[in-house]
């Protein structure tokens, strides 16, 4: 048989390929809008794919915001949920988007250890370097940039990312460079000091295999200015060739695109499939 991407992390699954970065409204972001666990279901099943639920888990927000889906301990209940739909659906996986902050590493591993044997799949992501400025939203961005630079800004989210690959909590790492979701040439253009270069992303890839981290291969950066995956296509390749163990996520926040992306999804998987890593 061959050993697929899929296959070479964890347990057998029903279909070939993973989709190993799917939100419900368990996600803070769409805490009332977003799709339910079993919504997915149907579409996944009729297209062989299996999903990795993939929650946003942000130790600042779960501790202070009464109205975060895990505020209280309800990852618990998260939890019991998925357990109870993977004893009948062989193609599901539990999971979280764990952000990292530096100054909560003791923290972080504290919560890993806790929930590491209970958990199937669990990413590292650096969505904010400032607390409560995600950027990965324009108007965050926006605001942000009224009290540093632009390079600045992009300094901090690269070494945030590289600090927390160094840290070696987390074996798996979410979309390296989505500091360039409006931060492209297309919208919010970097300034000439500003380095957005492939090397630098590269960089953090070796990082990753140095360190035996596994990189995520996001396919969501179509949806945005910037108009291509985090990372690009040319440099997850490069990281391929070089021995990178990749996984792929679509990011789904909703059934339209989930869906939409699927076709995508398994080509990346081919796409990668086809490199002999060294
Ligand atoms: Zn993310
Ligand atoms: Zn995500």
């Amino acid at each position: 048989m061959i050993k697929s991407i899929n296959n070479c992390f964890y347990k057998q699954m029903r279909f070939k390929y993973t989709d190993y970065h799917i939100h419900t409204k368990w996600s803070s972001d769409i805490i009332n809008n977003g799709p339910s666990f079993e919504d997915y279901l149907p579409i996944a099943k009729k297209n062989r794919m299996n999903i990795c639920f993939l929650e946003h888990y942000e130790l600042y927000k779960v501790e202070n915001d009464k109205f975060h889906p895990f505020f209280n301990g309800k990852i618990e209940k998260y939890l019991d949920e998925i357990d109870e739909i993977k004893e009948t659906h062989d193609f599901v996986l539990s999971g979280l988007e764990v952000d990292y902050y530096k100054e909560r590493e003791n923290d972080l591993l504290e919560f890993l250890d806790e929930y590491r044997k209970c958990i199937d799949f669990i990413a590292g992501s650096v969505h904010e370097c400032d607390i409560g400025y995600p950027i990965t939203e324009k108007s965050y961005i926006l605001r942000l940039l009224k009290t540093k630079s632009l390079k600045q800004l992009i300094d901090d989210y690269f070494i945030s990312v590289e600090n927390m690959i160094r840290s070696k909590i987390f074996k798996n790492i979410c979309h390296i460079d989505t500091v360039l979701r409006y931060i492209n040439p297309n919208e919010i253009k970097p300034s000439e000091d500003c380095d957005i270069s492939d090397k630098r992303i590269f960089n953090l890839g070796l990082l990753c295999i140095e360190n035996g981290i596994n990189i995520e291969y996001n396919l969501s950066g179509p949806k945005y200015s910037l108009g291509r995956t985090f990372p690009s296509k040319k440099v997850i390749t490069n990281m391929r060739e070089l021995g990178a163990n990749i996984f792929i996520g679509s990011d789904s926040h909703d059934l339209k695109y989930f869906k939409d992306t699927i076709s995508n999804v398994k080509k990346a998987y081919k796409i990668i499939e086809q490199i002999e890593a060294k």
